[in-house]
């Protein structure tokens, strides 16, 4: 609790191709870095089975989506897949003011928009070993459709050609190792900055 008093969070954005393993490495970070904050983004994607709103997404309509953005109250927005994702600026800027480091898992659209908004903040890309890994996981998964899959693996090249921009690279090929690098990552990361202001501009 006393390191939340005199601090200012950052945001480690954690990016990587759909089926790269985000989602697993960031769970089990954060059971072992309860000191982290997840960013919920917004999306108008529907929610698959067992994605309950308000945890996993706050799943919203177009309408809505637009108005955040007609307002500015995106930290940052993209296309993704032929949906919209976004992260709240009052989410992150809420939990960076009370000390907490925030993480994103977004895609590199939404990544080098923080990067061009927010000067405390570290990219971190995860990969897959191969592009046929990837084809594998999100065949195991099961929750997409052929067309979805096709689309995800298109992207996942677009993807994976953005991450020279980022400041790791990590190779999910264990995920205990992935959890492991990450988490070195973010400490050393907290030791290299002084407490300043967390968010540019607004
Ligand atoms: P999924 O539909 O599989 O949950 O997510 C699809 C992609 O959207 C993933 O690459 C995920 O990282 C990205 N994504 C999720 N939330 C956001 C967000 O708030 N902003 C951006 N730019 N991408 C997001």
């Amino acid at each position: 609790m006393t390191e939340t008093k005199n601090r200012k969070g950052q945001i480690f954005v954690l990016s990587g191709p759909s089926g790269a393993g985000k989602g697993t490495v960031r769970k089990r970070l954060f059971q072992e870095m309860p000191m982290l904050k997840y960013s919920i983004s917004c999306t108008t994607r529907q929610p698959r089975p067992g994605e309950i709103d308000g945890t996993d997404y706050r799943f919203i309509d177009e309408t809505q989506f637009r108005s955040f953005i007609g307002e500015g109250a995106f930290l940052e927005w993209a296309d993704v897949h032929g949906h919209l994702y976004g992260t709240l600026f009052s989410d992150v800027e809420r939990e960076c003011s009370a000390g907490y480091d925030v993480v994103l898992e977004i895609d590199v659209q939404g990544a080098m928009q923080v990067r061009n908004r927010c000067n405390r903040c570290i990219l971190v890309f995860l990969s897959p070993p191969s592009i046929e890994a990837l084809e594998q996981r999100l065949r195991l998964r099961g929750t997409e459709s052929e067309e979805s899959m096709r689309v995800r693996l298109r992207n996942a090249n677009y993807e994976m050609n953005h991450a020279s921009g980022y400041d790791y690279l990590v190779i999910n090929d264990s995920v205990e190792e992935a959890v492991r690098r990450i988490r070195e990552i973010i400490l050393s990361e907290r030791n290299r900055y002084a407490s300043s202001a967390c968010l540019q501009g607004r």
